[in-house]
């Protein structure tokens, strides 16, 4: 997500500090922002929104002067993309200025605290509660830079990637790191004097040098023009040494994180962005779900007689999903609708509708019709998008975004699973607002959910050999995914995604309709993909997947750890761990994505980029 440079020795930072946004630009970014301190000692931020190049063309009249500065990219998590929230962010004195990656979760207590202390705030980020509180803490503890972030990050909750400058103090640079990622690089300049570089990666550093430092979690580190190498301490006070790594990959491979493609890559975060999404947002102690959109339109969500969901494509199988997932927590009826249909007819829609508009960028064309046809007729719009200020989050009364961050794959991954997690907290939420989950479901439900980062990552980690198994099926010209029940929709997934970048047919369909027609498909030639999960409807599953087998189609299953019926039954199986039914898509999806990805990559496929396809449908 987004990205922080840094720079600290004898040369001009600035070019440095643009050069490296550039090489971040790859992470996805909607602002952009650096800060130098000039040689008579001015703390200068320039900042603009859109691209990398707007700050440049900003920056042309400016002083930019400087062996020392900060620079950001900015994902908006916290207010509207535009120049006042954008990073770099100034303390009040103006004497500190800050970037940071990451959501600071207890931002709104720390505000109001700072507030009652008499600070003033410019923008709705919640980073610039952390420079304020920076400041505060400096000044009340009477220390130095790197005491007062040390100080004040054991009051932080969230994650955070950090970067901050000091006015007074030209000749140092702190920064710190929890949950989101950053690099230190160690160079010497062409006189043999030592240089620190900040990276959110690697990328801009490669270039200088290849020594650096990965930061860990809860660790603060001081580079200053004296030093040759960072004074690290971690949040517990204790003094780490710092370890230092030569890098060996290239700067195409370091842009994907050391994938060799974005999508996998995506698929791999899953865990971590997860996390992000349903951070703040459980109450663990007091066992709740806490979605603002809900909270502040209560009595909509009470009176609600009927939910209708438009969306297209990937969103339109989570949005399937969680239609299962509110009917049973929620109890009130869903419809799914795909957008494009939807806008065309004339729907009936009632003033007590809730319409919820399910998109990754935001920006979906059909999507946006769709609303605004419910808009006329007197519904209350709710979007679930990923990109903050984007035009679907604009036009709807209310909303939750995904926060699992920018997706360049144009096949949608973690997008897809940050949908299905925020539909099933938006159930839950609407849920406990009616009341209509026991106390005891309704916390084992919350629970369950917080182990699923942890579920996927285990079911990355024991379908790795994917990838060899997928080259048998380069040759096949059609492919069946077939489940049932909440894995109905993973089917559909599982074929589209495929479709979307190997370019063979695949069908997905609900298991028992087989049957009804696509059964005369089935021939030895034919890989049928069953998802087939220790739970539910597994009984049914197995006499499906005989069906099959009868016909001597290839099975290809996604089976529940231990599961010995369809393990035997199957010419390969996918494992994945044991969770309650609805949220076994989240784990069953995973397969298939690493298997769509194997084939397509074993076929030469450009699958970051499939042909005809866009990542933003922005035409209908
Ligand atoms: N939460 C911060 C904001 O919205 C940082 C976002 C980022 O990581 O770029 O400004």
């Amino acid at each position: 997500m987004c990205g922080i440079v840094g720079y600290i020795g004898e040369q001009q930072a600035y070019p440095i500090l643009i050069k490296g946004l550039h090489r971040l630009e790859y992470r996805g970014y909607d602002s952009a922002g650096v800060s130098m301190i000039t040689s008579q000692q001015a703390l200068n931020v320039y900042k603009a929104t859109g691209k990398v190049s707007a700050l440049e063309e900003k920056c042309s009249a400016e002083d930019t002067t400087g062996t020392i500065g900060i620079a950001h990219t900015r994902w908006a998590t916290h207010g509207e993309p535009n120049t006042v929230n954008a990073h770099p962010h100034r303390s009040q004195s103006g004497n500190l200025s800050l970037v940071h990656n990451g959501i600071i979760e207890n931002y709104k207590t720390l505000r109001a605290m700072l507030e009652k202390e008499g600070y003033t705030f410019h923008s709705d980020t919640d980073t610039e509660v952390l420079v304020q509180l920076i400041e505060y803490t400096q000044k009340s503890n009477k220390c130095d830079l790197f005491t007062a972030v040390q100080r004040a990050l054991k009051n932080v909750v969230g994650a955070y990637a950090i970067a901050i400058l000091e006015r007074e103090y030209p000749d140092r640079i702190v920064c710190a790191r929890k949950g989101s990622p950053l690099v230190i690089g160690v160079g010497t300049d062409a006189h043999g004097k030592k240089e620190f570089y900040i990276g959110s990666d690697a990328t801009p550093i490669i270039e200088y040098t290849n020594q650096v430092i990965y930061l860990k979690d809860e660790e603060i580190a001081l580079m200053t023009r004296q030093s040759d190498l960072p004074e690290i301490i971690n949040l517990a006070n204790v003094h780490q040494t710092p370890e230092m790594h030569t890098l060996r990959l290239s700067l195409d491979e370091l842009e994907k994180g050391g994938y060799p493609h974005f999508m996998l890559k995506e698929i791999w975060e899953q865990p971590n962005a997860l996390r992000t999404c349903i951070r703040g947002r459980i109450h663990v102690q007091a066992k709740d779900v806490l979605l603002s959109g809900i909270v502040d339109h209560k009595e909509r969500f009470l009176n609600a007689r009927r939910i209708i969901i438009c969306a297209c494509g990937t969103s339109w199988h989570s949005a399937l999903i969680g239609k299962y997932f509110i009917e049973e927590a929620a109890h009130i009826p869903v419809e799914v609708e795909y957008a494009s249909e939807f806008r065309y007819r004339n729907p009936v829609i009632y003033p007590d509708d809730i319409v919820i508009a399910v998109s990754q960028s935001g920006e979906t064309a059909d999507t946006l019709a769709a609303i605004q046809l419910a808009e006329q007729k007197g519904a209350f719009l709710y979007g679930i998008c990923n990109v903050i200020g984007s035009s679907i989050a604009r036009a709807t009364h209310s909303g939750t975004y995904i926060h699992v961050g920018p997706e360049i794959g144009v096949a949608s991954t973690k997008a897809f699973t940050g949908q299905v997690v925020t539909l099933c907290l938006l159930g839950l939420a609407i849920a406990k607002v009616k009341r209509t989950l026991s106390d005891e479901m309704f916390h084992t439900l919350v629970d369950e959910l917080q182990t699923i980062p942890d579920k996927i990552q285990w079911t990355l980690e024991h379908n790795k050999d994917i990838d060899k198994f997928a080259q048998m099926f380069t040759y096949c010209r059609n492919f069946l995914f077939l489940g049932r029940g909440y894995n109905y929709p993973v089917a559909l997934e599982g074929a589209l995604k495929l479709k979307e970048i190997s370019y063979i047919h695949a069908e997905g369909y609900p298991a028992a309709e087989m049957k009804h027609g696509p059964i005369a498909l089935v021939d030895e030639e034919m890989p049928c993909v069953f998802i087939a999960p220790k739970r539910g409807m597994y009984d049914k599953v197995v006499s499906n997947i005989q069906e099959i087998k009868s016909r001597k189609g290839k099975i290809i299953s996604v089976v529940t750890e231990g599961d010995k019926t369809v393990s035997d039954m199957s010419d390969y199986t996918f494992v994945i761990p044991d969770t309650r039914d609805c949220f076994v898509p989240l784990l069953a999806v995973i397969p298939l994505q690493l298997l769509s990805y194997y084939v397509a990559t074993a076929k030469g496929r450009n699958v970051d980029q499939p042909r005809n396809l866009a990542k933003s449908v922005t035409v209908e």
